[in-house]
């Protein structure tokens, strides 16, 4: 490796680090959503629009109200803003039915994953949803496919699925689902049936941050993962370097950083989750370089 002290600059923060296209999409509509309100307008966002915690803040200092499901009946009508990454269909029949109007910022992405779902709920086709259960996402993309496809999120759940050989097995995933779990499970999956039909719905901002991360963590000697503790594209993020052999923290934002981080490092890198704002992710630049410089003074 690169001696990191030989160098001028100690922090490098990956190309891509920050929003990606559907959180950018996401966060836009809701902005405009709140900018054009009328006033004592009701806009309301059912859960965390994206899994960033600064996001929320912004957003509910703009006027929203963060709501939860059971919340709908409670509160009187108005605009309900939905999640980047899906909310179930039967939710929205509900909020319909209670007069609210929806804006829907689910992520052109997470969409076809869903369409494939509705699609298949149709047809004689066994579905498998590759994805964390209680992930919103594939809360969601379940109830697309009318609760007809089994879903699994490891390799050893492969084996307990009570599946025809020979009927058609169509295999959608969760767009931020770890690329190395999808290999081994559809690897597992191909030994069982006789025709299967894979989409691989895992999302290109996901590989772009990890083989961005990746290269940043090569020239570094410690990684800092900038992101919401619930999201599970920071999360994997920072699992993929420390898989790779790397030194990785995940923090979300400069207030988490410790003194232990930097221990025998000289260079550092710092990325960030699909749903981290590029303003935090500075921040936490700005912070790591303040820091670095006390401790090379000290
Ligand atoms: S990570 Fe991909 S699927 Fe998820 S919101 Fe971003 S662009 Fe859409």
């Amino acid at each position: 490796m690169e001696k990191a002290n030989e160098r001028i600059m100690p922090v490098i923060i990956a190309e891509n680090a920050g929003f990606c296209f559907g959180v950018k999409r996401a966060v836009k509509m809701a902005e405009e959503v709140l900018d054009s309100s009328l006033a004592g307008e009701n806009i309301y966002i059912l859960g965390e629009i994206i899994h960033n915690p600064q996001t929320v803040k912004m957003l509910e200092e703009k006027g929203a109200v963060t709501i939860e499901e059971k919340d709908l009946e409670k509160v009187h009508p108005g605009k309900l803003i939905l999640r980047s990454h899906g909310v179930p269909l039967e939710v929205i029949e509900k909020a319909k039915k209670l007069n609210f109007s929806i804006v829907d910022t689910t992520c052109p992405f997470v969409k076809k994953a869903q369409i494939i779902a509705g699609q298949n709920s149709k047809l004689e086709n066994q579905l498998i949803i590759i994805g964390k259960k209680e992930h919103p996402e594939v809360k969601a993309l379940l109830s697309h496919s009318l609760y007809n496809a089994n879903v699994i999120g490891l390799v050893e759940e492969v084996k307990k699925l009570n599946f025809k050989p020979d009927v058609k097995t169509v295999i959608i995933v969760q767009t931020t689902f770890s690329g190395n779990e999808f290999k081994k499970i559809i690897g597992e999956i191909v030994l069982l049936y006789k025709e299967i039909m894979v989409y691989n719905t895992i999302c290109n901002a996901t590989y772009i941050r990890r083989k961005e991360s990746l290269s940043v963590a090569e020239k570094t000697d410690v990684n800092i993962v900038v992101g919401g503790r619930n999201s599970s594209n920071t999360r994997e993020l920072t699992n993929y370097l420390v898989e790779n052999g790397f030194k990785a923290y995940q923090i979300e934002g400069p207030e988490e950083i410790r003194e232990d981080f930097f221990n025998g490092a000289g260079c550092v890198g710092i990325t960030g989750g699909a749903s981290t704002p590029l303003s935090v992710i500075e921040d936490v630049k700005r912070t790591v370089e303040v820091r670095f410089l006390e401790r090379k003074f000290k």
